[in-house]
């Protein structure tokens, strides 16, 4: 029998990118005017890929985030997700679809500061039919997963940002979805604290074949994705805009790595320069 991870049972057949944008456009009115928050991205990322998005602030970076994760719709564009038509679906359909396919980290970790780690990992499994006690043993084995089964009755108070991040990393993953969404998840660490969260997500992509999607700003991330998509003012960056973008984050980061990010972002990625 297969080994004891909580992986979903996966289709023999290639289910086509576990992401694919057609030219995706979101848009905001403002009083009178109109922001182009995205403007006509089109993308596709593989399952079992760590992606990362970077980009200026204000550069769109959370709004692409919104649609592949189903919080928000596109104004105009394709967006499926898993071989499914995401941007179709109603406000209910959405919902449900969320609960059982994607897990979200944020910034501040949003954890309730009432509940212990587990409760707190517990939460999104009471919208699925489990007694207590199963939502318990998920619980306590996302945060094995996590490094944290010593914290079990730790309140967030109780624990590092690091910590609180992991146990946010945990909830995330309890309902073994296929996509793991984390909109800048180092953005409040300290240096060290970032580069075990990183660890972590790249860990979650290795060994329980996690689709990662990460928005960052911090350019140490290039040591850990597979790919990288470069935005600016709305547009996802292409060809030599987009090498520019990576030579520059790796100037940043102070080394000359291999061209992992915007080379295998329009190659393998197959970010389709227009
Ligand atoms: P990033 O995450 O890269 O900082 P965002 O995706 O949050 O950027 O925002 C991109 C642009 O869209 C910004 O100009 C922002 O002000 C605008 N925007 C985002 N969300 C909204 C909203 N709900 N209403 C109006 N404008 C928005
Ligand atoms: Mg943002």
């Amino acid at each position: 029998m297969s080994a004891p991870r909580p992986t979903h049972d996966r289709p023999a057949l290639d289910p086509g990118p576990m992401i694919a944008l057609d030219r995706v456009s979101r848009s905001y009115r403002r009083g009178a005017s109109e922001v182009h928050a995205l403007l006509d991205a089109s993308l596709e990322v593989p399952e079992g890929r760590f992606v990362a998005f970077m980009g200026p602030s204000g550069s769109g970076k959370s709004t692409l985030l919104n649609l592949i994760s189903g919080i928000d719709r596109p104004s105009t564009g394709q967006v499926r997700v898993g071989g499914r038509r995401i941007d179709r679906l109603s406000e209910d359909e959405l919902a449900r679809w969320r609960a059982r396919h994607v897990g979200l980290v944020f910034q501040f970790f949003n954890l309730m500061p009432v509940l212990d780690a587990r409760d707190n990992v517990a939460l999104p499994l009471l919208l699925f039919r489990l007694s207590r006690e199963e939502r318990r043993r998920r619980a306590e084995l996302a945060l094995r997963v996590v490094g944290l089964a010593d914290r079990l009755e730790h309140t967030p108070n109780m624990m590092s940002g690091g910590e609180q991040q992991r146990v946010a990393i945990a909830r995330a993953i309890v309902t073994d979805p296929d996509l793991i969404v984390a909109d800048e998840p180092t953005g409040d660490l300290d240096a060290r604290s970032a580069e075990v969260v990183l660890g972590l997500l790249r860990t979650l992509r290795q060994e329980l074949g996690k689709t990662v999607v990460m928005v960052t700003h911090d350019p140490r991330a290039l040591r850990f994705v597979d790919m990288v998509f470069h935005l600016d003012k709305g547009r996802l960056l292409l060809g030599h805009e987009a090498d520019r973008a990576q030579r520059a984050l790796q100037a940043a980061l102070g080394v000359d790595e291999k061209g992992t990010g915007a080379v295998a972002a329009n190659g393998a990625a197959g970010g389709r320069g227009r």
